[in-house]
């Protein structure tokens, strides 16, 4: 056997047993959703859930009796006994926060939006690309069982719809709406179209913040889609739909209710089992069909964070990449812009 074989089994071998050993965490800010992070890395199996670092030290000490994990007092002592953080403060300190954990060579998960300004996302992706970590970002909409429900269809959308709504309350609000609702969705539709931004209009108002609180934005693509958009974090009752139109098919998404439904054009026969509508005589043997795709039921949030997981294992890759993170912040501050232009 030649050296160069021998060397090659000895590389995938200690591949294999990489993807054997646990990937030591810490969690920075254990609020209202980081304690959602605590609770899944304590219980994904590629995880080794190190210790808690948040600058309220009530949440510390409750979140540490809950999942029984360690507290540490500062974040450069988290930072140092882990492979890899998972970042779930207030938007306004996740540069600085990612920064310091991407200087000592740290794998991090970042919370939506990546940051609050594009110069400091792309701090974040040089440096991690110079240290060679991995940047993924929660976007979580983008693991909606509803949403992943559509995998096996060929989605080419022209015209798409979106509903975010939201009753207001004070978390998020240290951003506009757009950075904290509309990013959501401009990830998903930067996800299903495979085209540049072309122009864009926006709208919005100020009703219950000083910053914008219900917004509108219609994204037109280089190849003429057309994303329309509405995120409000002042509704009565909670909605998040998405609707695409495309040639001959029809989606329409609850990511709340995980409800999926397509309409799609078949010519002769629909297939077996299906509620097929015939149009009228003229249109020969052309049918609208009706299908449920099943929506697993799964924990998005517990899924992202193990694709996190095994992305720094080299299983895999990041879902919603670091990249996909500024390039969804870019479109938000750019219909921000926009808006708060002609609020003034
Ligand atoms: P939160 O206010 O409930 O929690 C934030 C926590 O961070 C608090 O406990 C606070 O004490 C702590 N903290 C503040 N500054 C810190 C610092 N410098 N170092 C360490 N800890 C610090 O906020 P939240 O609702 O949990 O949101 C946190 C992040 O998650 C935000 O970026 C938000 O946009 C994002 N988020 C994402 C989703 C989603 O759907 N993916 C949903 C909600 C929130």
């Amino acid at each position: 056997m030649s050296l160069t074989v021998i060397l090659y089994f000895i590389n995938e071998i200690q591949k294999y047993m990489n993807t054997l050993e646990k990937i030591n965490i810490g969690v920075v800010g254990v609020g209202h959703l980081g304690q959602y992070h605590v609770k899944h890395l304590s219980k994904i199996s590629g995880a080794n859930l190190i210790g808690v670092f948040d600058s309220n030290n009530k949440r510390n000490n409750s979140i540490s009796k809950q999942y029984n994990t360690r507290i540490f007092d500062s974040l450069n002592s988290l930072i140092q006994s882990c492979d890899a953080l998972s970042i779930v403060t207030p938007t306004q300190y996740h540069a600085e926060i990612a920064e310091q954990c991407i200087r000592s060579n740290k794998h991090v998960f970042i919370e939506k939006p990546i940051t609050v300004s594009l110069s400091e996302a792309d701090n974040i992706l040089r440096l991690a690309d110079n240290s060679g970590v991995i940047v993924q970002v929660g976007h979580i909409e983008r693991l909606n069982p509803a949403l992943l429900a559509l995998d096996s269809y060929t989605l080419k959308p022209k015209y798409i719809e979106v509903q975010r709504l939201a009753p207001y309350t004070t978390r998020g609000t240290e951003v506009p709406v757009v950075l904290d609702l509309m990013i959501h969705d401009i990830d998903i539709v930067l996800a299903l179209v495979k085209s540049q931004v072309d122009t864009i209009h926006a709208s919005g108002l100020s009703i219950m913040t000083d910053s914008v609180d219900i917004a509108n934005a219609r994204i037109q693509f280089v190849d003429g889609t057309i994303a329309n958009i509405t995120s409000s974090r002042i509704a009565k009752d909670k909605v998040r739909k998405l609707k695409a139109f495309q040639n001959e098919m029809y989606v329409t998404i609850d990511f709340l209710l995980g409800l999926t439904e397509v309409y799609r054009v078949v010519k002769n026969k629909g297939p077996r089992g299906l509620a097929a509508v015939p149009l009228n005589e003229n249109e020969g043997n052309k049918q609208i069909i009706y299908e449920k795709p099943p929506v697993n039921s799964f924990d998005p949030l517990r899924m992202e964070l193990s694709n996190f997981i095994d992305s720094i294992k080299g299983k895999t890759k990041p879902i919603v990449s670091g990249s996909d993170g500024r390039e969804a912040l870019k479109v938000a501050i750019q219909i921000h812009e926009m808006i708060i232009k002609d609020l003034h």
